[in-house]
């Protein structure tokens, strides 16, 4: 049974959404309806691996929903949700922590740097992330997955779950009638050069919702003209002009990072942008980058500033959306269920 091509994905209302968010993932999420069936959350449950007020996290799921609304994800043809409505996904990632081991989950890079020193502190949500994130897709039987870098390890683990499950259950499977891949191995989808944006304030730590140290360091998607350009003409550089080729970008990370953002801002390669700027000064460059920044960003806020304004009516679009999502999961679990061996 071939599977059907389905694209899954989500933001974490953890924080308010940036720049890395958007050219990152947002964006990228619309030209997907094209191709696929496309299915985008709000995963309110990996927001709460770290501590959340309860109205802040509210207030991030209507932001998140109505960011994928005003960058132009169509919510009836596909699929806008927050992932807590759909209580398949907790009971799939119970059955993902059985089958995932320790050792891959102790791999995990993200999970250091967001433990750090704390490791004995942190919620064991936050280790056993993955597992959720892999019955996210499953549950779905979603074959692409569009993700940054910094998801790329724990988009390979939800492959190593789906893989062990088809193993583990391989008789349960075949003796239920099903084909011997009950689940798909997700892919990653790449649209596009891959982007990262990193903060304002140092080159080399990435953008982040939790981690920005300072609000100079990330522009929000919700931010004013004035800020945006306020803090991309105080964002950090140096004292040397562009380079003409992408190599004279090496070990400058600012500079890299503030060439990048304009690229993928233009949707122009990295060398078309530094044939147009090379040899100029970022005196000339960062008011250049802040006016295309602002053009850009300020149609997305202004349509996210008019759908938060009426939460009912996001609600009403989430509510539609988890009926739907519900159908499918519903199923899946059913059948997840059977080859387990739980009596129903
Ligand atoms: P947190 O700090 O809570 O982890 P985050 O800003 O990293 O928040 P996530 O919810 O973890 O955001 O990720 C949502 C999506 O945004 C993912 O697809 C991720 O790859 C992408 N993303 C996050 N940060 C960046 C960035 N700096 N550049 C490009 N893409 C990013
Ligand atoms: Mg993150």
């Amino acid at each position: 049974m071939p599977f059907t091509d389905r694209v899954f994905s989500g933001i974490k209302p953890s924080g308010d959404l940036h720049l890395g968010n958007y050219l990152g993932a947002i964006r990228r999420f619309v030209p997907l309806q094209n191709d696929f069936e496309c299915i985008y959350c709000v995963v309110d449950m990996h927001a709460i691996t770290v501590w959340q007020d309860p109205a802040d996290l509210k207030r991030w799921t209507y932001e998140i929903a109505a960011a994928y609304i005003a960058a132009g994800v169509d919510p009836t043809a596909h699929i806008i949700f927050n992932q807590s409505q759909v209580a398949e996904h907790a009971e799939l990632a119970w059955i993902f922590n059985c089958v995932a081991r320790m050792g891959w989950m102790s791999r995990m890079t993200q999970f250091k740097d967001k433990a750090g020193k704390n490791s004995e502190n942190v919620s064991l949500g936050l280790f056993a992330y993955p597992s959720l994130m892999a019955a996210d897709i499953l549950l779905y039987k979603a074959t692409h997955v569009p993700v940054g870098d910094d998801q790329k390890q724990h988009l390979e683990l939800s492959r190593d779950i789906a893989a062990k499950f088809n193993h583990d259950f391989a008789p349960s499977i075949a003796a239920n009638g099903f084909e011997e891949a009950y689940f798909p191995l997700p892919e990653p989808v790449i649209t596009g050069p891959a982007t990262r944006v990193m903060s304002l304030r140092d080159g080399t730590k990435k953008m982040s919702k939790s981690e920005s140290g300072s609000d100079m360091a990330t522009i929000y998607l919700m931010d004013d003209a004035e800020t945006i350009a306020r803090k991309i003409k105080k964002a950090k550089s140096d004292a040397d002009a562009l380079p003409s080729e992408e190599k004279g970008l090496e070990n400058r990370p600012e500079a890299a990072n503030l060439v990048g953002i304009y690229a993928a801002l233009s949707d122009k390669s990295v060398a078309e942008v530094l044939a147009e700027y090379g040899g100029q000064g970022f005196g000339a460059f960062k008011p250049a980058l802040a006016d295309l920044a602002v053009s850009v960003l300020a149609t997305q806020a202004d349509e996210m500033r008019r759908l938060v304004a009426d939460p009912a009516q996001i609600e009403t679009i989430l509510r539609s959306g988890a009926d739907r999502a519900r159908e499918i999961a519903a199923k899946t679990m059913l059948e997840v269920r059977d080859i387990v061996g739980f009596i129903r």
